[in-house]
């Protein structure tokens, strides 16, 4: 996908007028990035509306990480599950927290005696993050993916996930922080946008310093280096072990191997945002 400001207005204003349809916003991240896989403009379209910061992909997120950005949500005032929404066994969670988020609203109408108002969801989130995965996942159906594509309109439907909850058929699909270059740089380490937009030498050493300063043991492991390798500065580093893998001189190659083998997982579940959190709520 690309994003012209033609089609992020575009998108900016259908977003807007589904969120005007819905009582709860399910806000999809990638666990392993969960700011940078957020996208710049929702809280400041989203105004009230009660949301639930769903962490996907945790599968492959470091798992502590994923605790204390859970921490650090929380801190910010929203409920928030880590799920990976390719396996359905954890769906019902999300079910939950909506309707623990929801419980006045829930709890008002049961008061007043009313028939109890399905609540309605939208998923919203960046490309790639999982969407439509999750909308399969809650209402148990494959309902064929739209085009990333902002501008593809139809008529809006609500699909049941159970007696209280719909949710739309359609995901809000918005942009992701392109104006700050290490978020793109990690979009594309990740495999969310497209790899010809950033050289892979500069996500790899990206990629190679994280790993330096956050997974050092996994690293050396790996690779099976010594710990004083490390000591070399990142494009000494990035050269050494093209040498050591057989790529020669092929920087690009060494390159490319990396990030493959940090999105098959050779180094384990990777985070690759931290946060320090205000106090230490971790477990809370
Ligand atoms: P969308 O663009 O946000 O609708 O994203 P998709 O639902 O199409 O998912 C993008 C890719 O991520 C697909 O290849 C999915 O199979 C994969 N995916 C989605 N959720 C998860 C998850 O929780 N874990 C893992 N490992 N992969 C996922």
């Amino acid at each position: 996908i690309q994003w012209f400001p033609g089609h992020m207005a575009k998108a900016r204003n259908q977003v807007q007028e589904k969120l005007k349809l819905v009582d709860i916003v399910l806000e999809i991240v990638d666990a392993r990035i969960p700011i940078s896989s957020q996208n710049p403009m929702l809280a400041e379209i989203i105004e009230h509306k009660p949301k639930i910061m769903i962490l996907n992909k945790a599968d492959l997120a470091d798992p502590k990480q994923t605790e204390v950005w859970q921490a650090y949500f929380k801190q910010q005032g929203y409920a928030s599950i880590a799920i990976d929404a390719q396996h359905k066994s954890q769906l019902p969670q999300i079910n939950k927290v909506v309707r623990t988020v929801l419980k006045d609203k829930i709890q008002k109408q049961y008061d007043k005696g009313l028939k109890l108002a399905k609540v309605r969801a939208i998923c919203i989130g960046i490309p790639n993050v999982g969407k439509s995965t999750i909308l399969n996942r809650l209402v148990h159906k494959n309902i064929a993916k739209t085009g990333d594509r902002p501008g593809v309109t139809k008529n809006q439907q609500w699909l049941k996930v159970n007696e209280e909850f719909e949710v739309l058929d359609t995901p809000g699909i918005l942009w992701p922080k392109f104006e700050d270059q290490t978020v793109g740089t990690k979009l594309a380490l990740l495999g969310s946008i497209k790899d010809s937009i950033y050289a892979d030498d500069d996500v790899a050493l990206f990629a190679l310093d994280y790993l330096k300063t956050h997974y050092a043991p996994r690293l050396l492991a790996a690779y099976k280096l010594n710990e004083a390798d490390l000591d070399q500065d990142n494009p000494d580093l990035m050269l050494f072990l093209t040498k050591k893998l057989g790529f020669k001189e092929d920087y690009d190659q060494f390159a490319q191997r990396l990030i493959l083998d940090i999105r098959k997982g050779r180094f384990g579940r990777l985070t690759f945002e931290d946060v320090v959190l205000a106090t230490d709520t971790v477990g809370d």
